[in-house]
Order: C-alpha cells, then sequence, then structure tokens
C-alpha cells in the first residue's frame, strides 16, 4: 500500500501505540498518539488537561468535536509533511468522517494497519502494563468502548482506504516485522 499518511487501530492493549513510534521512527512520519497528547495535557494541567481527565480516567471517549479539532491543529504542523501515522483517532465514525471532510487535498488517508488480538490476551497484557488508568474494570470498559465504538470505523471505511490486517500475538520484535513487510518498500 501506499504508506504515507496512515491509521493504525487496534484495540486497547494491542501494542499499537509501542508498534507506531517503531513503524513511525523507521519511516520518518510524525507519530501522532491522540491518547499521549490528552495525557500530556492531563499531566501539565492544561484546561483541556483538567477538561479530559475524568473521561480519560474512566475510559470513556473525549467528545468527537474537541478531538478532531486537536488532530486537526496537530496535522497543521510542519513535521506531518513527510508523512503521519495516527494512533488512537479516529475512534469513533464521526470522527473518521470528519477527518477525512476536514483534511485538504495535499493530504490524503493512504491506508489501515490494523493489529488483531483476541480478547483474553488483551485484558492479561493490559493488567501486566499497569499505567495509572488500567484497572481490571476500566480496562475491560476501554474494550467495550472499542466494540462499541471503533470497530465501526473499520466497516465504516473498508472499500475507501487500503488496509493491512496484522497478527498483534507475538514477539514484538515480529509484529513490527509483519507490519513492515506489509507496508512494503
Ligand atoms: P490505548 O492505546 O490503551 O487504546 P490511548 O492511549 O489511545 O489508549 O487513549 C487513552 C484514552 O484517551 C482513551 O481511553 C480515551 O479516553 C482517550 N482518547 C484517546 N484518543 C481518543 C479519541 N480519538 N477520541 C476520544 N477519546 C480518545
Amino acid at each position: 500500500m501506499v504508506a504515507k499518511n496512515l491509521l493504525i487501530m487496534g484495540p486497547p492493549g494491542s501494542g499499537k501505540g509501542t508498534q507506531a513510534a517503531r513503524i513511525a521512527e523507521r519511516r520518518g512520519l510524525a507519530h501522532i498518539s491522540t491518547g499521549d497528547m490528552l495525557r500530556a495535557a492531563m499531566a501539565a494541567g492544561t484546561t483541556l488537561g483538567r477538561r479530559v481527565k475524568d473521561i480519560v480516567d474512566g475510559g470513556d471517549l473525549v467528545p468527537d468535536a474537541l478531538m478532531l479539532e486537536l488532530v486537526m491543529y496537530r496535522l497543521g504542523q510542519p513535521d506531518t509533511a513527510a508523512g503521519f501515522l495516527l494512533d488512537g483517532f479516529p475512534r469513533t465514525v464521526a470522527q473518521a468522517e470528519g477527518l477525512i471532510e476536514a483534511l485538504s487535498g495535499d493530504q490524503v488517508l493512504d491506508g489501515i494497519i490494523l493489529l488483531e488480538v483476541p480478547e483474553d490476551v488483551l485484558v492479561e497484557r493490559a493488567l501486566a502494563r499497569g499505567r495509572a488508568d488500567d484497572t481490571e474494570e476500566t480496562i475491560r470498559h476501554r474494550l467495550r468502548v472499542y466494540l462499541d465504538s471503533t470497530r465501526p470505523v473499520l466497516a465504516a471505511l473498508n472499500g475507501r482506504l487500503d488496509r493491512a490486517d496484522i497478527d498483534g500475538v507475538g514477539e514484538m520484535d515480529e509484529i513490527t516485522a509483519r507490519i513492515e513487510a506489509a507496508l512494503g518498500a
């Protein structure tokens, strides 16, 4: 697939953050993680951070309009010119439609990397990772939110963007190699 402006999608705990950082680094793409952006805003105690804290801590979704604004601002920065890898966005069909509509002619989405990991493996991994927003209840809730709100994005974009479905179970390096093989030279 054309591997310039990409989305990486996958359930919480699929390892998409780690893989996104690696793939972006190797390919010189701007890695845009909305989860990282929100956590940084929360840690810095900015207006945005205070506004989203309870939502993020509870494993719910920040409102679409706010996320779209945040992402479009970020996509307007010069380091995205060589390509970008969006990690954690879009997370709803409305975000996906909003993104496609808001991108101007010189920025088009090329493809989706989908990391596939079975549910029991996800819960196990997330508990072992131990991030502040990772209690078992929150993990299960975030998984539910993924299935209800994010998974439908794949159907909505089906046939409109190339997609590489990647088996996300295995060693980190092995999974990176699978993604690289799917993206091609
Ligand atoms: P994970 O990698 O575990 O799936 P992220 O780091 O991507 O989680 O995001 C953490 C939290 O930040 C989400 O559970 C959600 O509350 C919020 N968030 C991140 N991206 C979005 C988005 N595109 N829309 C709404 N909320 C978001």
